[in-house]
Parts: structure tokens; sequence; C-alpha cells
């Protein structure tokens, strides 16, 4: 799993997570910094999806930190291009009324980062063909938050596969509950 936060960058420079950049007590001076010329600074090799870390802080002021993971259902999902449809009204909770599949392309390459952005559009979480999931918050609580629920929600759907067609919400309830998120955002 690879989560870090954007430590005081701008949108043109992002902190990476450094190559097996897994391991508990990773802190902010073991990570790298990747400009938007993609060099590199720090003692490590950057992890080699430095691409889509820095190309989605570019493209997402809102993102503040990305956890990638492959994470068993999401992937096993993935890896079957399925997007997660309207479900569980939770589904809302990133943004809409689906979490799409971003399109494969090989991993650490500007095709898949072209492909994530693609499918995060007015979303914040997107499941990767054949690879694994992202999700991004404002920071890195609200980040891992969202990853953990993504991940009970691609197990709750693997499990509702397997009793029949799934039954989904209508588009007008979708569309109330998303607003209703929105508004508790606003809360905080
Ligand atoms: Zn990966």
């Amino acid at each position: 799993m690879q989560r870090l936060a954007k430590v005081g960058a701008g949108p043109s420079q992002a902190d990476a997570p450094p190559v097996g950049g897994s391991e508990p007590g990773l802190r902010a001076r073991g990570a790298n910094s990747v400009g938007a010329g993609a060099t590199a600074q720090g003692r490590r090799q950057p992890s080699s999806e430095w691409r889509f870390h820095r190309d989605i802080y570019a493209a997402r002021p809102e993102a503040g930190a990305i956890l990638h993971a492959h994470a068993p259902f999401a992937t096993a999902l993935a890896c079957q291009s399925i997007e997660l449809p309207p479900f569980h009204y939770m589904i809302a909770r990133f943004g809409g009324d689906s979490v799409r599949c971003a399109r494969y392309a090989t991993f650490g390459t500007q095709e898949l980062s072209d492909a994530m952005l693609d499918a995060l559009r007015e979303r914040r979480a997107c499941l990767m063909a054949h690879h694994g999931m992202a999700v991004f918050g404002a920071d890195l609580k609200e980040a891992l938050a969202l990853a953990v629920e993504l991940e009970s929600l691609c197990e709750q759907y693997w499990r509702v596969l397997q009793l029949g067609a799934p039954i989904l919400l209508p588009a007008d309830e979708m569309a109330r509950v998303i607003e209703k998120f929105r508004a508790y955002g606003r809360q905080d």
C-alpha cells in the first residue's frame, strides 16, 4: 500500500513514496519529492507510480493525500474490469453514482496515469483494471478512511453478485444522497 500526503508542495510538486514504500513507520522525510518535470529528490528511488501521484495532485487541487493499494476485493473486481454501480448508497461518498474502473495500462506509465484521471472525473476513487485501486482525500486520515470504505464496498458487491443480478438505486435517489454527502462535507 502506498499512502503519502502532499507535504507543503504546490500542484507542480508531489511527494511520492519510495520503492517498496509500504513499510510501516514511513515518514515524510523518507519520501521523495517529485517535481512537475519528473525530477526526483530524496535518498531513495521514488515509486514507479510517481506519475499518477503527481498528475492527480496537479489535476485535482482538493487532493491532499493519495492512497494506492492492491486490496484483495477491489483488485478482484478490477481484474474483471467491473465498476461499482449504485448497489449501495455509500457509493455516493466517492462523488458520484459509480466508482469507475480505469482501463488497463502498464504500471508506471503515462498511459496509466491518463486512464486513472479519466476514471476519476467527478470522483475521488477508481479501480484500476488488472491492478488495484486508488483514492484521494483532503489528508491522509480521510484517504485511509475512503480506502477502507471502498474495499468494504467491493467485498459487499462481490457477495451481491453471487445472489444474482444486482438491484440498483435509481438515479434520483443517488442524486439526493450525493447532495447530502456534499452538504455533510461542508459542515466540517
Ligand atoms: Zn500498484
